[in-house]
């Protein structure tokens, strides 16, 4: 496999599928967006466009104009959800650069001044309190 390819068995295409459960906030014909299950602040939410691609570097331009206009209206959202002083947004293209999931996804975290980042990847979060985020986000969004 080249690092141009898009395999659809990543854990992303499974969740897009409803093959596997997440805890959803936002979704339209083009986009969705859902809870980190290892989140690096609390509210850290992925945005991703539906169509195929592997990251941002195979992304049709058509993908990144809608799902951009996704991560920003999540990224209000998370804002305001979290009463956050500012909203991280991070995007990893290929293992080097830290991509673990190769289905193209955007990072939205609110920051708080003064509090540090948790590891990329790294604590699972209680189901319990990513659907109490989850819930906080949807009705910062309404
Ligand atoms: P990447 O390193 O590819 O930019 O980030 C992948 C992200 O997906 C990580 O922050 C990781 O915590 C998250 N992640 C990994 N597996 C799952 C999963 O099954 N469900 C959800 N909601 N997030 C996941």
């Amino acid at each position: 496999m080249t690092s141009s390819d898009y395999d659809s068995s990543n854990i992303f295409a499974k969740i897009l599928r409803g093959e596997i459960p997440s805890c959803k906030v936002y979704e339209d014909d083009h986009s969705i967006a859902f809870m980190d299950v290892m989140p690096q602040a609390p509210g850290h939410t992925l945005v991703l466009p539906k169509q195929p691609s592997r990251n941002l570097l195979d992304a049709s331009p058509e993908a990144l104009s809608h799902v951009i206009q996704t991560v920003q209206k999540v990224a209000n959202a998370v804002k305001d959800a979290f009463d956050a002083d500012g909203v991280y947004i991070a995007q990893f293209n290929e293992p080097s650069a830290g991509q673990t999931v190769f289905h193209l996804h955007f990072h939205v975290i609110p920051r708080h001044e003064g509090t540090a980042l948790k590891p990329h990847s790294g604590k699972m979060e209680d189901g319990d309190v990513l659907a109490e985020n989850a819930r906080k986000i949807i009705e910062a969004m309404s």
